[in-house]
């Protein structure tokens, strides 16, 4: 294949799939982004984006608030159920330590965004990447709707239940349940509403998340510890039996639930990390790679990071030396991932404590932190994003087969 007609087929129509399409797309690849589900897949919930991603989306031209329309800054502070601040995070300090706040957008902007920066006909709904298999050093794409043909580079953003990952690595042990999980919704504007500010409420085992969007509309997020696997008969009475004497505006909130539009997701994250992202040409991203639990609001923040680092590297090596590229890609990538998935599967244990002088400790200490040592925490997340210089980490020999 020439290095001016560079081909690559992304697995995946998510956030991470739809940024490595964008990267590469403006890094002159063509694209083909293979989407099992039959359309858009990010519906029903927010995401907040923090400064990392937006640093990496910047590395790629792509300006968030410019895509959506609009983004909320949403500093995240921490709240106890009578709506006592433990914490109360500084968006302009943030903004001016890390270059801008953490933004709040819904995730179906953002995935449009994104899908409206491709050329037309880029995503093919409705088809899934069943393998690919190896044509004479060239991956070929199966898919549920025939084969592809050649590619010079494929990647797995399959998410966290990737296919491609069991198939690559079947020593792997897969998921851990973390034993939350979550809800997810998005309310409709309603003027009567008590102002809503960005905040996680923390309970004994259970947790409440308030983020406004742009257009009034809000956010919701709670997490549970629940068996695997349990859902409630009435998602509405649920969330009522548990936030529904929580601190304003939580109640209000709550009323406003339509049990329809609620997303129930048991929270996972990798039992171990993979030992590494890639194989030949084809290359694992976002949750395929490494999933991780959402107590650090990481889990799309670092998809985002893998596909502009992946771009800029196969970018480097000017596509000629694809397998190469990919292995740099790997070491760039694995060790601040499995940090991050390690450090949010703590952050989980300290969030669902239940016994009430554990949480009591916890709630002083939070308290008790200092704004500087808050802040110490959060640089090695969101000052964390860089681009790799060179090639020189590519360890000798790679790259000889697809
Ligand atoms: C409750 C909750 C809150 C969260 N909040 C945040 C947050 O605030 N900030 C943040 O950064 N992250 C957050 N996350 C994490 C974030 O949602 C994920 O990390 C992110 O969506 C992963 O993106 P991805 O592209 O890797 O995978 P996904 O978004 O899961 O996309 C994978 C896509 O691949 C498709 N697919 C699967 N198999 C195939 C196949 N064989 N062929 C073709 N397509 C296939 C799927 O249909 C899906 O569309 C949160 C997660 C949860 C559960």
């Amino acid at each position: 294949m020439s290095a001016l007609q560079r081909d690559a087929v992304v697995a995946g129509a998510g956030i991470g799939g739809l940024t490595a399409a964008v990267a590469l797309h403006r890094r002159g690849w063509r694209v083909t982004v293979c989407e099992r589900a039959p359309g858009p897949t990010a519906v029903g919930a927010g995401i907040v984006l923090a400064p990392n991603a937006l640093r990496a989306f910047d590395a790629i031209g792509f300006d968030v608030t410019r895509a959506v329309g609009r983004a909320v800054p949403a500093a995240m502070g921490l709240r106890r159920a009578d709506g006592r601040w433990l914490s109360r995070a500084d968006t302009a300090a943030l903004a001016a330590r890390y270059g801008g706040p953490p933004l709040a957008v819904h995730r179906s902007a953002l995935a449009d965004a994104l899908a409206a920066a491709l050329p037309e006909g880029t995503i093919r709904y409705g088809v899934a990447v069943d393998s690919v298999a190896d044509a004479d050093g060239s991956p070929v794409v199966r898919t549920s709707d025939g084969d592809l043909g050649g590619a010079d580079l494929v990647l797995a953003a399959d998410g966290i239940h990737s296919p491609l990952r069991r198939r690559y690595f079947p020593d792997h042990p897969g998921l851990r349940y973390s034993g939350e999980t979550a809800w997810r919704t998005v309310l409709p504007a309603a003027e009567d509403r008590a102002e809503a500010v960005t905040a996680e409420t923390w309970g004994r085992g259970e947790r409440f998340g308030v983020v406004p969007l742009a257009d009034g509309r809000t956010y919701v997020y709670a997490t549970a510890v629940v068996p695997e696997g349990r859902r409630p008969a009435d998602v509405r009475t649920e969330l009522l039996r548990r936030y529904g004497t929580w601190h304003d505006p939580i109640p209000a909130l709550l009323e406003l639930i339509d049990p329809a539009a609620v997303l129930q997701h048991d929270l996972y994250d990798l039992a171990a990390p993979l030992p590494r992202f890639h194989h030949g040409r084809l290359a694992w991203l976002g949750d395929a790679a490494h999933a991780m639990t959402p107590n650090l609001g990481q889990g799309g923040c670092q998809a985002i990071e893998d596909a502009v680092v992946l771009a800029h590297l196969l970018d480097r090596a000017r596509g000629t030396d694809v397998p190469a590229a990919l292995a740099a890609y790997s070491a760039a990538r694995c060790a601040r991932t499995d940090a991050i998935r390690v450090r949010a599967r703590r952050a989980g244990r300290i969030a669902v404590l239940t016994h009430p002088v554990a949480v009591a400790v916890r709630d002083l200490a939070v308290r008790a932190t200092p704004a500087r040592a808050a802040h110490r925490a959060m640089d090695a997340l969101f000052d964390g994003f860089t681009l790799p210089g060179d090639m020189d980490s590519v360890p000798a020999g790679v790259g000889t087969r697809w």
